[in-house]
């Protein structure tokens, strides 16, 4: 199929303008879409099938292989494709050496009935958290570590800012993720029949000590005020990660790995690449 891809060179151009305001949570809600920056990033969204709106090319680039492939997969996919100056993706990502493409993608909005699934697995529900880079981070962890699903409960940060798109290297479009609140997500639980494991710094047992089973959910909190009482109520078992004397708690991305990595652990690592 022969490329077809306008040039634009103006940042007043509206394309532009709304491209570069995407860092902004308002423009997110407003066109539901998102920024992946680089052609790794890109290909990935497009290899899992998120519907693409823009593809964004350097002019400079336009001749490369590998974003010539991409724009011909991009357009194939029913995205439109634009050419632009470096000066102007610097300006949409605020960066000074941007990369040759970016694009911008449809978001999904999911509840968590969307990821059950059979078999053994492990969800993580994240309490009010408000770090889009720890947000980004736990997407990879859970990528890494095979979990069935992340649940954001209640207001959390993005997990489609700027930051915690990039923090998730890509995992955004590998892990499932939904948004509930806290009775929606405990009544889909109990549901499912998935036991809660709060992690928490008044946990009694240490996660080598917990039984995850086949089938668990683990619940992480805020960065700041942890997990509120009663939602640790709620929980069947809370977990504390073994500490020094005096020292504070684990940043929540530490501490959401090293829960992931013991259930997976006790599970026999289904899954995992030899
Ligand atoms: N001051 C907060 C508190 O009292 O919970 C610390 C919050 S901590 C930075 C963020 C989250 O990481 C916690 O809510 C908990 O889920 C998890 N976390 C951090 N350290 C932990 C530990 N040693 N054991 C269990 N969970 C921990």
């Amino acid at each position: 199929m022969a490329l077809i891809s306008e040039s634009i060179t103006s940042p007043a151009n509206p394309l532009i303008k709304t491209l570069r305001a995407l860092d902004r949570k308002k423009t997110r809600q407003e066109t539901n879409l998102f920024l992946a920056e680089g052609a790794r990033l890109v290909r990935q969204g497009l290899e899992k099938a998120w519907h693409i709106d823009t593809l964004i090319m350097a002019k400079t680039s336009l001749e490369r292989d590998h974003v010539r492939a991409l724009a011909d997969q991009a357009q194939s996919a029913g995205a439109r494709l634009v050419n632009v100056p470096d000066r102007l993706l610097s300006q949409i990502t605020r960066k000074d050496n941007p990369g040759a493409v970016l694009a911008s993608f449809r978001q999904q909005d999911k509840a968590p009935e969307h990821l059950s699934k059979s078999g053994p697995a492990i969800w993580l529900g994240l309490y009010k958290i408000r770090d889009p880079g720890n947000l980004g981070t736990i997407l990879r962890t859970a990528d890494c570590a095979g979990l069935a699903g992340i649940v954001l409960i209640e207001t959390c940060c993005d997990p489609y800012s700027v930051e915690a798109v990039r923090a998730s290297m890509g995992a955004i479009f590998d892990t499932d993720f939904a948004t509930a609140s806290f009775e929606a997500f405990n009544t889909w639980r109990h549901c499912e029949g998935l036991p809660l494991i709060g992690a928490s710094l008044a946990g009694t047992a240490r996660p080598d000590e917990i039984a995850f089973q086949d089938r668990a959910v683990i619940l992480m909190g805020n960065e700041q005020a942890g997990l509120p009482g009663e939602i640790e109520a709620a929980c069947d078992t809370l977990c504390r990660i073994p500490m020094r004397a005096g020292a504070d708690s684990l940043n929540l991305a530490q501490a959401t790995a090293l829960m992931s990595y013991e259930a997976w652990r006790q599970q026999g690592y289904p899954g995992a690449a030899r």
